[in-house]
């Protein structure tokens, strides 16, 4: 009786890569077909309406029921003939991933029949039935109805035989129950508030944008494989199966010449990016055998998460084509690399400046530190709250863990920015600063390279780096929505540059001069937030130590570190901006504990089935083929012959009983633990049950099985194992 796991390797021996031509020969020749964009809006749109959704994108202004009607109709116009049936109002719940639900441009006609049809109401607004989206109990407490809202800042696109129309989704009551909602609040407010910071360096910026530039990782496995893997298929990881002998050591795979059937579905899946207008540049193999990045131009925050969340449904769609899964979990495989999506960050004005390129003058310059020490002193006071907003079932395996980074937030600036950073705090003092002094330091900024982009000076172990020209969060999950972090982010870096002109203004008022007043502020920043700037070794045990020396926290369970939500100093900075009230604020932490309970969950669920259903009773076929043969030795050779013969595998019988044995009563107490943990009403009380005392189970149990994979029949083994499942492709 053949296994799964080898009906799974013979289809895998028939696989032949899949051709895949590019769309035409130049890229820019169809880069964006599918996207209702500014010159098909000028196309399809009468001169008013171009006009009125023109200046709603740029400046926000509301567009009234007529434009809608007419944009409707240009855009319905448009996706027909791109082969469109249907429409969907395209949204991001709590949940993992987008939801769309679609209903045809169909409406009855006057002579019978139908007609197409798609008004500008339906265009603007829905309300989809959303009593099952996660709300955090928002809807409970109200009406269970929440509406999605036109983005209208993001452009509709199509996508096989449906119009996507980008949307918010909110309750009735006004509360955000998804992603984009706050985030589009969020950035409006960093764009006020580093316009302010900027007008003392510039008057004519009067728009700062938020950029992201996402870097997405990624493994592919061969689809008959995860198949055979019901862990993989139900939770997105191997909940079991022991290291291959090679995996990672050699270093051989980042970097490497990209395997045919990998660079096919590459291919195919770049064609379709460019379509929408996603403009992904980067591919490359990762650090872990299977392991692969794709990462875009960087693009203003909302049109990027947008593209990210694209990307990741294409991901799925494309990997399918080619006989591929795509496995988005933070943490796939043990004992390899896991998976993370690292966000390029940056501001940028109206002027054409990154506002984190150092510039060509003293002036550019010390708007460039501004804005450095600014962001460094909002990541320390706000360390975790960043760590909330990035932390997940999911990512626990890659924070925190035994084989990642820490749960240490702490940021790293590279020698010559550190360096301007000492000297403003050596030469700033109290007093009003000679003329000679100021001189000095103007000179001393001024001599900032222009480019600091020096690879050799990157650190790749650190969670928050200053790369030259942005900074990298790179603690953000493979399968995160970026939004999380991102509303995090530039909410702290937008309250803390709103209080950095408050504290300037105040010296300005006792008539320091502004130059001074700035330089002031900005010494006593830099000598507060100093112990989040460590440009050592994140990784090392030393780093951990140092950094509880310095104070900085590291919270390695997800319900505690989630808490940092409703800290008195990160409900001051989302409500004072706008963000989120009270009410929202919680809700999406309950949300979080409920995604947190569930997962694990699943999880727990998935290998008390496959340990008892698949492990144990393969265990027990193959320890009784043992017996047998035990049995026959026993009958064919004299005792002494036998007892010299036989010892080792009567140790191998016991073994396995042993390891069954444990497997079973230890996933029978799993069970009873769940059951003590499921009744616990409080969410956050629940989730730390979960977490304490039914996921060390998880580790646990696999320990037993892994051991048993290495003694058991290879031909009885029911699973793909590591090696198989890293190394065809
Ligand atoms: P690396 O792996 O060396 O960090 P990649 O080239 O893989 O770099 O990805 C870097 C990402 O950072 C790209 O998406 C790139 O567009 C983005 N990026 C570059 N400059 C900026 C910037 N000023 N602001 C935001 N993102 C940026
Ligand atoms: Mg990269």
């Amino acid at each position: 009786m053949a296994t799964f796991r080898f009906k799974a390797l013979e289809i895998l021996m028939t696989r032949k890569p899949i051709e895949v031509k590019r769309e035409e020969n130049l890229t820019s020749d169809y880069y964006g077909m599918l996207v209702f964009d500014r010159p098909k809006m000028k196309k399809y749109l009468s001169k008013d309406s171009f006009k009125g959704i023109c200046d709603a994108i740029d400046n926000g202004t509301t567009i009234d029921r007529k434009i809608a009607d007419q944009v409707a109709i240009g855009m319905k116009t448009w996706a027909i003939e791109n082969g469109a049936t249907h429409y969907t109002h395209w949204f991001h719940p709590l949940t993992d991933g987008t939801a769309e639900k679609h209903d045809a441009f169909i409406d009855h006609s006057e002579m019978g029949g139908v007609i197409e049809s798609f008004p500008g109401k339906l265009l603007a607004q829905q309300e989809p039935d959303a009593s099952s989206f996660p709300s955090g109990g928002i809807r409970n407490t109200f009406e269970a109805r929440g509406y999605t809202a036109w983005d209208v800042s993001s452009p509709a696109f199509v996508v096989g035989t449906t119009l996507c129309i980008p949307t918010i989704f909110i309750a009735y009551t006004g509360e955000a129950l998804d992603y984009k909602a706050p985030l589009l609040k969020v950035l409006n407010a960093v764009d006020k508030a580093a316009v302010d910071v900027c007008q003392y360096f510039d008057k004519n910026v009067t728009q700062v944008t938020a950029n992201l530039g996402w870097e997405q990782e990624y493994f592919l496995v061969d689809e008959a494989l995860f198949i055979a893997r019901p862990d993989l298929v139900l939770t997105g990881r191997t909940l079991m199966g022991h290291s291959s002998a090679k995996d990672q050591q050699l270093e051989d795979h980042y970097f490497a010449s990209i395997p045919e059937r990998v660079a096919m579905f590459m291919i195919d899946l770049e064609n379709e990016a460019y379509k929408l207008g996603i403009p992904v540049k980067t591919r490359h193999n990762e650090v872990a055998p299977n392991q692969f990045e794709l990462a875009p131009i960087f693009e203003e925050v909302n049109l990027a998460n947008d593209h990210n969340q694209l990307v990741m449904d294409l991901m799925n769609k494309i990997a399918r084509h080619h006989g591929f899964r795509v496995l988005l979990h933070e943490k796939p495989f043990s004992g390899i690399n896991g998976s993370g999506k690292h966000n390029n960050w940056s501001l940028s004005t109206n002027t054409g400046v990154n506002l984190y390129s150092p510039g060509k003058n003293p002036k550019s310059n010390t708007q460039f530190l501004t804005f450095i020490v600014n962001t460094i002193k909002a990541v320390y006071d706000n360390q975790d709250l960043l760590r909330a907003s990035i932390v997940s079932a999911s990512n626990s395996h890659r924070l925190g863990a035994n084989e990642a980074p820490p749960a240490i937030i702490s940021t790293f600036l590279g020698t010559e920015v550190s360096a301007m950073l000492d000297q403003i705090e050596e030469m700033v003092g109290e007093k009003k600063m000679t003329p000679d002094e100021k001189t000095d330091l103007k000179l001393n900024i001024g001599r900032i390279p222009e480019i600091l982009l020096d690879n050799t000076d990157r650190n790749r172990t650190s969670p928050f780096a200053f790369t030259g020209n942005r900074f990298e969060f790179r603690a953000v999950g493979s399968s995160a929505n970026c939004a999380s972090a991102m509303i995090a982010l530039n909410s702290v870096v937008a309250a803390q540059l709103i209080q950095f002109k408050k504290d300037v203004d105040k010296l300005i008022d006792a008539n320091v001069k502004k130059d001074e007043a700035i330089f002031q502020v900005l010494k006593r920043y830099i000598t507060e937030c100093k112990p989040v700037r460590f440009d050592g070794n994140g990784y090392s045990p030393e780093w951990a130590i140092e950094a509880e020396r310095r104070g900085l926290t590291n919270i390695k369970s997800v319900p505690v570190a989630l808490d940092a939500y409703l800290y008195k100093s990160s409900r001051k900075v989302f409500e004072s901006l706008g963000i989120f009230n009270e009410k929202e604020l919680e809700a999406r932490v309950e949300v979080e504990y409920e995604k947190y309970i569930k997962k694990i969950q699943i999880e727990a669920r998935v290998l008390g089935d496959l340990a008892i259903n698949h492990i144990v009773p393969t265990a027990i076929t193959y320890q009784t083929m043992l017996i047998e043969n035990v049995k026959g030795l026993k009958m064919i050779f004299s005792d002494d012959e036998f007892n010299e013969l036989a010892g080792a595998r009567k140790d191998l019988i016991k073994e396995i009983s042993n390891h069954i044995s444990n497997i079973k009563s230890k996933t029978k107490e799993m069970i009873e633990a769940r059951k003590v943990a499921n009744v616990i009403e409080h969410s956050r009380e629940k989730a730390l049950a979960y977490e304490q005392n039914v996921k060390p189970y998880l580790e646990d149990i696999r320990y037993h099985i892994d051991k048993l994979e290495l003694v058991v029949d290879n031909e009885l083994w029911p699973l793909p194992k590591y090696r198989e499942l890293l190394f065809t492709r």
